[in-house]
């Protein structure tokens, strides 16, 4: 089972969404454009604010992760330059630039799935949210869903290397 801390509320009698799995559903979406196939989706008080896969090829963007691209949505939707109160969740351990991100929108939490070891900046590479120059870090949750995440990237890459 993930790493996850669920919240026990009165209400939440219901199946609470599982916005992984909605983030790995824009993942397979970006796989299927030919991009690496990162999705991520954007919460607030359960509900998606924005979602977005990786679209640096589509757009000719190299800016254009799936994390930038929900933290933009999800501001210009809320009307906010911070994304207060928000929750994170993407597919792949995000990168020093996607982390830099989260951290000036305030994001309040990241779950991500598959550690990346060759480009990931949360517990690999720079440790981006452990610096003494970031100034707020979300609360931070790895390894969900990871084996889905996983599998959806060695595929890809495996197809590509073929
Ligand atoms: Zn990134």
């Amino acid at each position: 089972m993930p790493r996850v801390p669920f919240e026990t509320r009165v209400e939440s009698l219901m199946p609470a969404p599982n916005f992984m799995e909605m983030a790995l559903d824009e993942a397979r979406a970006a796989a299927a454009r030919g991009e690496v196939p990162v999705g991520c989706v954007v919460v607030r008080e359960g509900e998606i604010v924005a979602r977005a896969g990786n679209r640096t090829l589509a757009d000719k963007d190299p800016t254009a992760h799936a994390e930038m691209l929900a933290i933009r949505a999800a501001a210009s939707a809320l009307g906010s330059e911070r994304l207060t109160g928000c929750d994170l969740y993407v597919t792949l351990e995000p990168c020093a630039m996607c982390a830099a991100a989260m951290s000036f929108a305030r994001v309040r939490r990241l779950y991500f799935g598959a550690a990346d070891p060759k480009g990931g900046a949360v517990e690999n590479g720079g440790r981006f949210f452990a610096q003494p120059t970031c100034h707020h870090r979300p609360e931070v949750y790895g390894g969900i869903s990871e084996s889905d995440a996983a599998v959806l990237l060695r595929d890809f890459f495996a197809v590509r290397r073929a």
